[in-house]
């Protein structure tokens, strides 16, 4: 359509064309001649006619080498579009894009949207039209090698052959682009990859080596190199299992130093981009510290093993004994925290085993107890030494329970830790005995001191009372006083109201005696039979006198019933006082025999009196 169109327009401007051309080759003809006659029968009929021909003709070949064009044209996109090869059809005048084969679009990335070709973004038709402006568009180029900077990160090396055509009549280049492999980069890149594959192989301590399918050594490392130097086949390790594709196996051999050394040798197979095995790799490593190592270990667990087994043996042994014993015994560390202890023991606290084993004393026992038992613990652990003493104890149950501690110092071989070892012995039926003891003795002493009639002191105590206070009152030299008491016709009052009501009427006057008698340190005795003594420190004659007439009143007033008594009708004594400050070398005789004196006097003198004597003045 586009042709026929063309050349209906080539014949519009033809006649045109004509007539110009007769004007400038025959200038003056055309205007001379009648045009029917003259033109056929003149030269330039004849050259017009020639002209006509040839223009004619000429104009049948263009039209029928268009249409060949065009048909061709047709035939050659077919072929282009299925080409291994990009070919693209670039516009010369601006480096536009109006064809691009399915190559093409995969190499250079070219879209195809609505019939139109379009560069892929980093593309632009300016780019092209530099890239071929170069050129010479008559004469072309071929295998012109251009690194293309498509955009920052994309550069691509291509191989570009051009050559100029007409494309929908336009001029045009037809491209012819490949991707040169570059074979001689890949192999550089090659021998650099190996080159340092050799090297990380030859940087290894661990033996290499590759073998082909038939066990034909390929390649080594340098630490195989030296490790088998001259006995290469020692090296090598015959099998492999096929099945797994790997084999492991331990081989003791000599070092080239001469020592012995145990390999580890890991033969793989190698399997290609196929899968199909092409060779092994082997890798022996030095795995005799190791299994050094490894020996050294065992025997370790097996020491070990053997004394932990003694050990608990021990524990066991240790728990047997401690539990089988009645007595408590326990174990804390320097902490307070306990690390062993049986049942007895725990019970002595209140406690069960389970819950005091692991922890701290001072968080299961009462704060105050704890603090007592904590300095002595302390004491232990500082001084080293054992500590003995009483405790006494209430069970939960309420039983009362004596234990004799003993606390020692111990410290644990294994860790050097220090701590306390407690020992308790219930001695509850010692301290009873001993209690019993003490309450007999008591008695005893009550006895031999107390009289056991009136309760007051007997003779016995006053004698030991009155030479401890005479030597006193010697060193002192103060007035010390006796006062000696008889119980006025007793015999008769006995003789008449009976023994037993004697008895009666005796501890009723020292109930009166002790009452007299205000200061601590004075004492009243039951002298012998119904005779009284008092003994009164640092008081002289005067005093003396106050507290005999005290005796009389109160004994008096108590108003013991005496029907047979010459003196009265109530019960009456006579006293006998005697004062002595003592010298030294003096006997207290002395005092005891004036206070008689003086006692007698006052018998004498009718009874139910006082007589006083003093070493200074006899009254
Ligand atoms: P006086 O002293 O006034 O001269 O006359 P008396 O009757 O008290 O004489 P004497 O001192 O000789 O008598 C003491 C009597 O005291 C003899 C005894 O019957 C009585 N007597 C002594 N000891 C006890 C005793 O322990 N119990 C009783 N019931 N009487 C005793
Ligand atoms: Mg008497
Ligand atoms: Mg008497």
């Amino acid at each position: 359509m586009k042709v026929n169109r063309l050349v209906g327009s080539f014949s519009a401007v033809f006649p045109s064309i004509y007539l110009f051309a007769i004007a400038c080759l025959f200038p003056g003809a055309g205007l001379a001649l009648e045009p029917s006659v003259s033109l056929l029968s003149s030269p330039v009929l004849i050259f017009t006619l020639v002209l006509f021909i040839l223009l004619a003709g000429g104009g049948l070949v263009a039209l029928a080498l268009l249409h060949l064009d065009s048909s061709s044209f047709r035939k050659l996109h077919a072929i282009l579009t299925h080409m291994p090869l990009a070919v693209v059809i670039v516009r010369k005048k601006d480096g536009a894009l109006l064809y691009a084969n399915k190559t093409s679009c995969e190499l250079l990335g070219v879209r195809r949207l609505d019939g139109c070709y379009l560069y892929p973004d980093d593309i632009s038709p300016e780019m092209m039209f530099d890239f071929l402006r170069p050129f010479s568009y008559y004469r072309g180029f071929r295998n012109v090698t251009e690194e293309l900077q498509f955009s920052r990160d994309r550069l691509m090396k291509l191989k570009v052959s051009g050559q100029p055509v007409r494309y929908k009549w336009q001029a045009a280049w037809l491209l012819f682009i490949v991707k040169p492999q570059e074979p001689q980069a890949s192999e550089t890149m090659l021998e650099q990859e190996q080159r340092v594959f050799q090297q990380v192989l030859n940087s290894l301590s661990e033996l290499v080596y590759f073998q082909d399918k038939s066990g034909q050594i390929l390649g080594t490392n340098k630490a195989f190199d030296r490790f088998w130097q001259g006995r290469f086949d020692e090296g090598v390790m015959d099998e492999v299992d096929s099945f797994s594709g790997h084999n492991s196996s331990h081989s003791w051999t000599t070092a080239p130093d001469g020592s012995s050394r145990l390999l580890e040798t890991n033969k793989t197979m190698l399997i290609d981009d196929k899968g199909e095995a092409i060779g092994t790799l082997s890798i022996s490593h030095d795995v005799t510290d190791w299994h050094e190592m490894q020996e050294n270990l065992k025997q370790e667990i097996e020491r070990r093993e053997i004394t932990e087994q003694a050990l608990a043996q021990r524990n066991n042994l240790f728990d047997t004994i401690m539990n089988a014993c009645q007595d408590p015994i326990g174990l804390y560390n320097e902490h307070g925290v306990y690390v062993g202890c049986n049942e007895s023991f725990a019970r002595s606290l209140g406690l069960r085993r389970e819950e005091m084993l692991g922890r701290s004393a001072s968080e299961l026992l009462d704060e105050e107890v704890w603090q007592n038992y904590w300095e002595s613990d302390q004491q232990v652990m500082r001084d080293g030494l054992t500590v003995k003493m009483d405790d006494y104890v209430i069970l939960d149950d309420g039983t009362p329970i004596w234990y004799e501690v003993l606390k020692s110092p111990y410290k644990d071989p294994t860790d050097g830790t220090v701590g306390v070892l407690i020992m308790a012995r219930d001695v509850t039926e010692r301290k009873m005995a001993e209690q019993q003891l003490a309450d007999a003795i008591m008695e005893l002493q009550e006895l031999s001191f107390i009289d056991s009639l009136t309760k007051v002191a007997n003779r016995r105590s006053f004698d030991e009372q009155l030479r401890k206070l005479w030597h006193s009152h010697i060193r002192e030299q103060n007035p010390l006083t006796l006062i000696l008491c008889d119980i006025d016709n007793f015999k008769s009052f006995n003789d008449n109201y009976g023994h037993q009501q004697g008895d009666f009427a005796l501890r009723e006057v020292a109930k009166v005696f002790r009452n007299v008698v205000k200061r601590e340190t004075d004492a009243v005795a039951r002298y012998g039979g119904e005779e009284f003594a008092f003994l009164l420190p640092n008081t002289d004659i005067k005093g003396g006198k106050v507290i005999a007439e005290r005796v009389h009143r109160h004994l008096a007033e108590k108003g013991i019933l005496h029907d047979y008594s010459d003196v009265a009708e109530k019960l009456t004594v006579s006293l006998g006082v005697a004062t002595v400050t003592p010298r030294p070398h003096q006997d207290y005789g002395e005092l005891v025999e004036l206070a008689d004196i003086a006692l007698y006097q006052a018998k004498s003198a009718g009874r139910n009196c006082t007589k006083l004597m003093s070493d200074r003045v006899a009254t």
